[in-house]
């Protein structure tokens, strides 16, 4: 089985479970690589709710090398899933050099410095919102983030479908432009399971999204997205048959932010 590459812990407060029962999880069944990619922290702590505080990044660090102690028979990479938005790329290059990550996962959840549109405590937003104008300024972004090389893979690429709403209109050339960022800065792209588990009930990205990133030649890794043990490498079976549909033979894992191919 591919790693999962996509998980939290509780400095995020929203997630449960320390990493050694995700750790725990993994071996039982039968995982042989993880990496955490917490929420990474903000400059300033009150940018929102969701995230470790910036003082608290340390605390993370020490969580994970403990994982990685108590269980020496599995791999376990040190990553964080990290905002992007567009003005704030020094702070991701500042983080970058604060610990020894093995990979950045780079996430649009904000399409303006406002609006996180996969908080629930911001749904009604939608009803503001055109589905489409939502998914060109999330594209806009995503694009932007491949472009930046600030990261190794490029999270939940179609986010916005989160809730169920998805535009009537072809969306087409902004994953083409997507995609082509990704294959010319060499990112690659999660299949992330969490999205069979919200109201969408689909693995994001979808399988149009994962066709063309194929055609491109953008690499893949695998996210369950867990923000409890027990979602570790849940719906993988599915995530790494949807990769071979699609033609995928090969997937990439990371350490120290070098890319290595293995057999899917
Ligand atoms: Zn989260
Ligand atoms: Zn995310």
């Amino acid at each position: 089985m591919p790693a999962d590459y996509h998980m939290h812990t509780p400095l995020c407060r929203h997630a449960t479970g320390e990493p050694i029962e995700y750790a725990k999880h993994a071996v039982a069944i039968g995982l042989d690589e993880i990496g955490f990619s917490d929420h990474s922290p903000m400059r300033q702590d009150n940018f929102d709710n969701w995230r470790m505080n910036l003082d608290q990044l340390g605390e993370y660090v020490e969580k994970v090398r403990k994982a990685q102690k108590d269980f020496p028979g599995l791999t376990i990479r040190l990553a964080l899933e990290v905002d992007y938005l567009p003005g704030r790329e020094d702070w991701i290059r500042e983080l970058a050099t604060r610990h020894p990550w093995d990979y950045f996962i780079g996430s649009v959840h904000y399409v303006s410095d406002h609006w996180d549109i996969d908080n629930p405590a911001k749904l009604s937003e939608w009803k503001n919102r055109d589905a489409f104008e939502v998914w060109t300024a999330y594209f806009e972004r995503l694009t932007m983030a491949a472009e930046s090389k600030l990261f190794e893979i490029i999270g939940h690429a179609d986010l916005p479908k989160k809730f169920g709403h998805r535009p009537t209109r072809d969306c087409t050339p902004l994953y083409e432009k997507f995609l082509a960022a990704a294959k010319k800065s060499g990112c690659a792209i999660e299949l992330n399971t969490a999205g069979l588990r919200k109201d969408c009930r689909e693995i994001y990205p979808n399988r149009q999204i994962l066709e063309l990133a194929f055609q491109n030649g953008v690499p893949v890794t695998f996210g369950s997205d867990a923000h409890a043990p027990a979602e570790v490498g849940m719906n993988f079976a599915e995530a790494i048959q949807l990769a071979r549909d699609v033609g995928y033979r090969e997937c990439c894992q990371f350490a120290k932010r070098k890319c290595r191919f293995i057999k899917l």
